[in-house]
């Protein structure tokens, strides 16, 4: 098997024009970027019909081990499958940050003959849009700064700026810093801090706005600052949220590419997992959604953290809703689930396989409570045996009652996965989604959480300190009270501890503290490590990338 950047390579790539037309885009609808990338206009997505009987498709995994899991290569896999079988697919991603690039070796658009092309491009600057969102964000950062300047007409407490610059690099360094030193012109001196571009409220707002508007309307609610008896400052407060719209219009208009199969691919935002919602924008969701009759799509992390937000935020607040949940499981992971170590996994295992089912079982369970029919996707990997396959699909069909299909789109690409695309098209011919949040609106926030905690994670309590139930209350009393909540916690179990494989029970899920993310509309609920802004590895991706004498670039994978 040739490596992921030998494959696509050696693909072919089509002229963009010829990628839009399959799903009816005309030339002039598109703002070229080169030959390969195009930008889709806002007006003409605006004039088009919402699409009756399009259905969405959401995929999404068990929780991560090191194992790894391949949600994006199912995601495209997925959608050339559908494509394949005569369906008229689309596919949703997000965009990958440079951060990770350079840092840890990993692309961000699929694998093996499951990818998205021009795979350096999508991986490199693309087209701006995170530059857009870099500079937008650090204008606002800005005028709260100069506001403060200039004689502070807006009585900003320079102890509480919560509204921090950002760089889409991983550097440690600027994680908490002491900014506006030396002599009085260069401001207040403070302690400040960046994070990473995709940990930024405005990346998780130009995830979740409908349109420029919405756009607008969300920056001007962030609460960038409180004056000293804590009365919120917002960004509407510094005049913001004109020039910000101005500096993302361009940036707003979803990334069409294609896959090495010839699939249109909608590449556009990338909030974090973790302190945001971690899903492509709604725009390209919708777009996408008007213009096939499939779109296929990806949520970060596992189940319990990405598809519970892709439900409770994202389609809370677009409308959205999806026909059909796709949950990549893989042998290895869970035989890692079932307690085996990594360095065992190529070795069959059905006991520990068995094990670990519990883990998969439990992520259907929750699932089926958004009233969304599931199908569970087993992603592929040459190690697999016979028998540790049939364990699998036979434990889940009589256990849990839903089918589980054998995919190879990593191997063998678009024919690869053409069962899993059949059974998804039946399972959504067949079973009617009654959609429904998780919990509605008008719940107290602290019970949002402990529903997610119950009813997601299976823990019996939610800890809080006073403080933090007070800060919640002030926030409902200060008309956030509808608000979704959004949980920053570990990827890698249900619980808040890393290391509870499996299907851990009886836990208890700690709140450390609360974030208010009033443009994006939700309560950022932090109950571990969260790292806004990450470091290098003592030896980063970036050693190994370089240009080749013929032009090429080496080392992105
Ligand atoms: P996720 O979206 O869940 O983070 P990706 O789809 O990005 O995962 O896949 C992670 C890595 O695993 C990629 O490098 C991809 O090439 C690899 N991978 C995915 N599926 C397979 C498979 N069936 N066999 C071997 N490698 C795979
Ligand atoms: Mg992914």
């Amino acid at each position: 098997m040739p490596t992921d950047i030998e494959i696509a390579r050696a693909a072919e790539l089509k002229p963009i024009q010829q990628i839009a037309a399959k799903i009816g885009i005309p030339e002039d609808a598109l703002h070229l970027h080169g030959k390969h990338i195009a930008k889709i206009d806002d007006r003409f997505i605006a004039g088009l019909p919402k699409k009756q009987g399009g259905k969405l498709v959401l995929v999404t995994a068990i929780s991560p081990t090191p194992a790894g899991e391949g949600k994006t290569t199912t995601t495209v896999g997925l959608g050339d499958a559908l494509n394949h079988i005569g369906e008229k697919a689309v596919m949703c991603l997000r965009e990958p940050s440079l951060g990770p690039v350079f840092g840890v070796k990993g692309g961000a658009a699929g694998g093996g003959r499951a990818q998205v092309i021009p795979m350096e491009q999508i991986n490199l600057h693309f087209t701006g849009d995170f530059h857009a969102i870099t500079s937008a964000n650090n204008l606002l950062a800005a005028l709260v700064d100069n506001s403060l300047y200039w004689g502070n007409p807006l009585n900003i407490d320079p102890r509480r700026i919560v509204f921090r610059r950002v760089l889409d690099m991983n550097d440690r360094t600027l994680r908490s810093i002491v900014s506006g030193c030396g002599a009085p012109t260069n401001g207040y001196t403070r302690e400040a801090g960046f994070d990473i571009t995709v940990a930024s409220e405005i990346m998780a707002i130009f995830c979740l706005a409908n349109d420029l508007k919405d756009l607008e309307e969300r920056i001007g609610r962030i609460v960038v600052a409180y004056t000293p008896d804590r009365k919120p400052i917002t960004a509407r407060d510094v005049d913001a949220q004109g020039s910000l719209g101005v500096l993302l219009r361009d940036a707003l208009r979803p990334n069409l590419v294609q896959s090495i199969d010839g699939s249109p691919v909608l590449i556009h935002g990338g909030p974090f997992a973790n302190i945001a919602h971690g899903c492509n924008s709604v725009i390209a969701t919708t777009t996408g959604m008007k213009l096939a009759d499939w779109t296929v799509t990806e949520a970060g992390f596992g189940a319990d953290l990405g598809a519970e937000k892709f439900m409770d935020i994202k389609c809370r607040s677009s409308g959205l809703s999806p026909d059909v949940v796709v949950i990549v499981a893989t042998v290895r992971a869970l035989k890692m689930h079932g307690g085996m170590a990594k360095s065992d996994l190529k070795t069959e295992n059905v006991e520990a396989l068995k094990a670990g089912l519990a883990n998969l079982g439990r992520h259907i369970e929750n699932v089926k409570k958004f009233g969304v029919p599931v199908v569970v996707g087993i992603n592929h990997f040459v190690a697999d045996t016979d028998a540790e396959i049939e364990a699998l699909q036979s434990a889940v069909r009589n256990e849990f009652g839903v089918e589980a299909v054998v995919c190879r789109h990593w191997a063998d690409g678009a024919r690869g996965a053409e069962d899993l695309a059949r059974a998804v098209v039946k399972i959504a011919g067949e079973e009617k989604a009654d959609f429904r949040c998780l919990y509605p609106e008008d719940m107290p926030l602290l019970q949002k959480v402990e529903t997610i905690a119950k009813e997601i994670y299976r823990a019996d309590k939610v800890t809080a300190s006073a403080a933090i139930k007070k800060q919640l209350k002030d926030w409902e009393e200060a008309g956030y009270a509808k608000f979704p909540v959004c949980i920053a916690k570990t990827q890698n179990s249900f619980s808040a501890d890393p290391t509870a494989f499996g299907a851990p029970t009886g836990h208890t899920l700690p709140i450390r503290e609360v974030r208010l993310s009033a443009g994006a509309g939700f309560v950022v609920v932090v109950c571990g490590e969260i790292m806004t802004m990450p470091g290098l590895p003592k030896v980063p991706a970036s050693a190994n990338i370089r240009l080749l004498e013929d032009g090429t670039i080496d080392g992105i994978a």
